[in-house]
């Protein structure tokens, strides 16, 4: 069993196992937190967590909760995954005066 050591604001270092931490992950900056009940005192600590701290909670086995994550995201897809070529072609496309044009035909002769 992992054991994650964390900072209780009263009781100093404790020992943690993955499932005592909750572990946010929000889309904004700096969104991300972590949280746990200290196991000595009771009281919920919450902390803000860096790429870092994010890291080392998920190599530790702690299982994420995600929040405020778009729709979007979430939504199945299909097709091809676009390439840094796909938006440098796009960027280039869009530089032209006739790139709705040439959008528009692109897509009649694929549905052809
Ligand atoms: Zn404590």
């Amino acid at each position: 069993m992992t054991t994650i050591k964390a900072t209780c604001h009263s009781c100093g270092e404790v020992d943690l196992t993955p499932e005592d931490i909750l572990l946010r992950i929000g889309t904004g900056h700096g969104s991300n937190s972590y949280g746990f009940s200290c196991p000595t005192c009771t009281q919920f600590v919450e902390k803000p967590a860096d790429e870092r701290v994010v890291r080392l909670l998920l190599s530790g086995g702690v299982m994420p909760t995600l929040q405020d994550i778009p729709a979007e995201i979430l939504e199945p897809k299909s097709g091809p995954v676009i390439t840094h070529n796909d938006l440098l072609e796009f960027h280039q496309l869009l530089a032209s005066d006739d790139w709705f044009e040439a959008l528009t035909e692109k897509r009649n002769s694929e549905n052809a």
